[in-house]
């Protein structure tokens, strides 16, 4: 896992991996539609 500091009080964006979902949270969750890991929005992918 890639650990990045960010503001744990504010909101973040999520996509789940596996169907796309955007949910936004102020804490790393899993998709609230199949239960898949997601992804912060605001780490760039590399
Ligand atoms: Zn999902």
């Amino acid at each position: 896992m890639i650990d990045v500091e960010y503001d744990p009080n504010e909101e973040q964006r999520y996509e789940c991996f596996d169907c796309g979902t955007i949910v936004r949270t102020a804490r790393p969750t899993v998709c609230p539609d199949c239960g898949s890991e997601m992804r912060n929005q605001n780490i760039p992918l590399e």
